[in-house]
């Protein structure tokens, strides 16, 4: 049967069944391995404010905010790119 990805677009590999995770954005219930971890850091300062006061010296302090995105939202938000149908084949390590 021919497939669309080498991994068919998940990393389980001959492990079976694994838990299902809630996308952090529209809550779709997504398999572990198919999801998509991001981790970014977030200001409590707005972006204008923060470049002011970091140009004076202050420190302010950043949340680490790590969320799970399933592949429609990350594809939504930028995290990942549709590739070429060849392009898919080829396993990228990030
Ligand atoms: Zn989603």
């Amino acid at each position: 049967m021919p497939v669309k990805r080498k991994n068919r677009g998940r990393a389980k590999g001959q492990k079976g069944s694994e838990p299902m995770i809630q996308c952090d954005n529209c809550g779709a219930l997504v398999p572990r391995s198919k999801i998509q971890r991001v981790t970014r850091r977030v200001s409590l300062v707005r972006g204008d404010l923060f470049r002011e006061l970091k140009k004076a010296g202050a420190y302010i302090s950043q949340n680490i905010v790590t969320e799970n995105l399933c592949i429609s939202c990350a594809i939504h938000y930028g995290v990942l790119k549709v590739r070429p149908r060849e392009e898919r084949k080829v396993r990228e390590i990030i």
